[in-house]
């Protein structure tokens, strides 16, 4: 194995169990690092403790060991490194990339109206701006307040810091233009988890060497973020595969949120990790 062999990863979120999308995201990236003599790597992205559960973490590493995959010790659980994120969240702050965002998300939604719309983005409306223009002294007021407050991305700045954008790679679609307007000033670090997906899957990716990401296309638009991440922390981007997300027989895609079949259940019913793989898109 060579310096520039492929890493790969698998990094789910405890949130419920997997279903058969995780299974082929999963089986992809383990596949496609075994035929490169590459590494495959699991990452537990349990950082929302809102939503994440330790039985689910254990009930993945069952249903991956049952698809037959192995990857290399120890797993990084996302939730024992906090204070990285929070490292990575202080030095963008600290070079005024990020600013305090106070808006609730009726208030945000309020706002929107207001001014007859925003563009829509894969995480919901771009947000107005409106916290990035408050004056400091209004900050401190709100802070000693006591106000809770999330950091948002200056994507202005961060943009005018970066100069030239480099594009990404698809494997799917080809070269992408990174186009962050897409998402606006993201939230960086949310209020109640002090971090945010964004900030530790980029900060996760780089620190373990990834080369390669396979992912669904619900997460096509964040990847432009992520270049920008990317930038700003110095760390290289990866090539990215962004599969089609399965769906169901009624062409429901398939989502935790609405009871899709879950490996656990198939398992029990007697399908076996072959019989998944024949439904999967060539
Ligand atoms: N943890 C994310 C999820 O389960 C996926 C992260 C990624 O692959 O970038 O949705």
């Amino acid at each position: 194995m060579t310096d520039s062999a492929t890493v790969t990863r698998f990094a789910p979120s405890p949130t419920g169990n997997l279903h058969k999308g995780h299974a082929f995201a999963a089986f992809q990236a383990f596949h496609f690092a075994r035929e490169t003599e590459g590494r495959f790597l699991l990452r537990i992205e349990d950082i929302d403790f809102n939503r994440c559960d330790p039985e689910h973490t254990q009930q993945i590493l069952d249903d991956l060991r049952w698809l037959g995959l192995d990857w290399e010790e120890p797993v990084r659980i996302q939730s024992e490194h906090l204070e990285d994120y929070q490292r990575a969240a202080e030095s963008l702050r600290q070079q005024g990339l990020l600013y305090p965002c106070f808006c609730t998300r009726k208030e945000i939604l309020r706002e929107i109206e207001n001014a007859g719309g925003a563009p829509h983005g894969s995480e919901g409306p771009v947000y107005p701006g409106t916290c990035r223009n408050l004056s400091e002294e209004e900050r401190t007021e709100k802070m000693t307040a006591g106000a809770d407050f999330a950091l948002r991305l200056d994507l202005a700045t961060a943009l005018d810091r970066i100069g030239d954008l480099p594009p990404w790679f698809d494997t799917e679609k080809g070269e992408q233009t990174t186009r962050p307007e897409l998402l606006g000033d993201a939230v960086i670090v949310r209020k109640d988890i002090g971090t945010s997906y964004h900030l530790a899957v980029v900060h996760d990716d780089g620190l373990q060497g990834i080369t390669d990401i396979v992912r669904g296309d619900d997460l096509f638009e964040a990847t432009h973020l992520h270049v920008v991440l990317q930038q700003l922390l110095g760390l290289p981007t990866p090539r990215y595969h962004h599969h089609a997300l399965l769906t169901d027989r009624d062409g429901e895609r398939l989502a935790k949120r609405n009871q899709s079949i879950t490996l656990k259940s198939l398992r029990e019913q007697g399908v076996t990790p072959e019989d998944l793989k024949k439904e999967w898109p060539g």
